[in-house]
This record gives C-alpha cells, sequence and structure tokens, in this order.
C-alpha cells in the first residue's frame, strides 16, 4: 500500500514562508495613501453609503463623515446584489461622484471591483480597490487588481477560512502589490437574528498570522444598525487598524443595505466612542 499523503506538494515557486504570514518578529505593514497611513499607530474609519445613489448623496455624506473624522470614503457604484433585480449601482456615473466627492472632502476613495476587465476604469477613481467576500477566490480578479498597484481592501469571503483569506491575499502580494489590507465582515453560520456573525476571533488570529493590517466591517457582519456600534467597539478593542462602516442620511430610503445603515445621528456617537477606545489602547483616531 502507497503511504498516505494529506498535503499536496508546494509548487516549486513558492517561498518557505508565504507573503502574508508574519515572520518572527516582523513589523506591521502599513499601506500608505496621500491622505496617510493605514495600519499604523492611528486607527482608520472608512464610511459611507453601501452605494453611490447621486450626486448629492455621496457628497452630503462625504462632507459629514470627513466633519466627524473619518480618513476614508466607502460607496459602491458597481454592486454585487444577491438578487439580479435588485439596484446593481450607478455604475461609471458613480465614479464621477465618487471622484468629485474626493475633490471636495480630500478623503481616500474606497471602492468594489467585481470584473478583471474593470479594474482599470475603478482604479482611476479609487484610491482603494475593494474586492468583496463574494469575490474572495475569483483569482483572475484578485491579480488584475494587484497589477493596478493600486492598495487593496480584501474582504473575507462569507464562507472562507482565514487561511483561505491569507491565500487570497498571496495571490496580490505575488504581483508585487504589498499594499493589502485585510478585512474581517462576518461569516455565514446557522445564527438568523444578525445577516452574518462577525467572527471577533479573526482580528486578533489575522493579526498574529499576517503582517497586513486588519480592518471590520461590523455593518455587513450585522445587518443591523442597533448592533453595528456596539461591534464596532468590539472590533477596535480587539486590535483591529480600522473599521468599514455604512452611512445613510436616510437609511429607511437607501438604495441597498439601509437596514444596517448609521444615520448620521447614529454615526457621529460612534465615532465619539472609538475615539475613546483608541486612546485608552494608545492610538488615536
Ligand atoms: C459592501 O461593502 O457593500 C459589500 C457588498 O460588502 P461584502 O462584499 O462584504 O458583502
Ligand atoms: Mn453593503
Amino acid at each position: 500500500m502507497g503511504k498516505q499523503v494529506d498535503q499536496e506538494p508546494l509548487g516549486a515557486s513558492a517561498p518557505a514562508r508565504p507573503l502574508a504570514r508574519r515572520g518572527i518578529g516582523q513589523a506591521d505593514t502599513e499601506v500608505k495613501l496621500p491622505q496617510g497611513l493605514l495600519g499604523g499607530q492611528q486607527v482608520r474609519v472608512i464610511a459611507g453609503p453601501c452605494a453611490v445613489e447621486s450626486r448629492e448623496q455621496i457628497l452630503e455624506i462625504a462632507s459629514f463623515v470627513k466633519a466627524q473624522g473619518a480618513f476614508g470614503l466607502r460607496g459602491g457604484a458597481f454592486k454585487p446584489r444577491t438578487s439580479p433585480y435588485s439596484f446593481q449601482g450607478s455604475q461609471q456615473q458613480g465614479l464621477e461622484w465618487l471622484a468629485l466627492a474626493r475633490e471636495s472632502t480630500g478623503l481616500a476613495v474606497v471602492t468594489e471591483v467585481m470584473d478583471p476587465a474593470m479594474v482599470g476604469m475603478v482604479a482611476e477613481c479609487a484610491d482603494i480597490l475593494q474586492i468583496g467576500t463574494r469575490s474572495m477566490q475569483n483569482f483572475p480578479l484578485l491579480r488584475a487588481a494587484a497589477r493596478s498597484q493600486k492598495p487593496i481592501l480584501l474582504k473575507r469571503g462569507m464562507s472562507s477560512t482565514l487561511e483561505e483569506l491569507l491565500y487570497s491575499a498571496e495571490y496580490i502580494l505575488l504581483e508585487g502589490n504589498t499594499q493589502v489590507i485585510l478585512c474581517e465582515r462576518g461569516i455565514r453560520t446557522f445564527e438568523q437574528e444578525t445577516r452574518n456573525t462577525f467572527d471577533i476571533n479573526a482580528i486578533p488570529a489575522l493579526k498574529r498570522l499576517s503582517h497586513l493590517p486588519v480592518f471590520a466591517d461590523p455593518s455587513h457582519g450585522t445587518g443591523k444598525s442597533e448592533y453595528v456600534a456596539a461591534v464596532a467597539r468590539a472590533a477596535i478593542a480587539a486590535g483591529a487598524d480600522g473599521l468599514l462602516i455604512e452611512v445613510h442620511p436616510r437609511p429607511e430610503q437607501a438604495l441597498s443595505d439601509g437596514r444596517q445603515s448609521l444615520d448620521f445621528e447614529r454615526f457621529a456617537s460612534m465615532m465619539g466612542q472609538i475615539r475613546r477606545i483608541a486612546a485608552a489602547l494608545d492610538r488615536s483616531l
């Protein structure tokens, strides 16, 4: 009988230690943007609507979150919707509105790219390319996004392990793009009260396993606005380098993810709490 083999051999080109893994004593990697660093001493908040809906909507949100101390503006122009009948995003027009919002506020723009063929177009507007949970293992997309040389916010697949997330980061790093931010956004479990189960364990685990900055998305992680601030506080307390937060001035009218979007009052209150938790950990916001 042949020997039992429980591991495939690594390719000849595999390094002794995967690039996403933290070497002994290796310092944190900082992602560098004109607006500042991610993964350094400062906790960073990237906030905005789930979807860019109109010029007025994105400008109103951008100026509010900027005034509250946000570092970046999030907003999908191309939306990965579960149903093909749901709003698919304002597309190229949305990218133009995002660029306007950056001009008027100076915020770093984070937006999702879903298609390898669209990387060039999205990268023209985005400061950070978001890879969504549904795309985490779209390897051609990871490679194409990496080659833009833009920083990449890589969301954990909703049914992926941390090891799989780190291998997806590896695809980006192997293209010579070192600017990767890992993002826990909740995983599928049997629990029904929340949309996803935010895996708080992922925060200290990823900080230990990897040198890359680790973000938390408690909006998708909970799916309900009333839980977002609590999980945001927990994530920062657990060592996250930043937050991705959905904000909408009128959540009940939002074209996507209104149920989990913070209104302005709730966002301002969360920012005050995060600022105090960051200070307790010798970080600032
Ligand atoms: C989003 O950020 O709006 C989004 C679609 O996120 P996820 O890919 O985590 O569902
Ligand atoms: Mn969303």
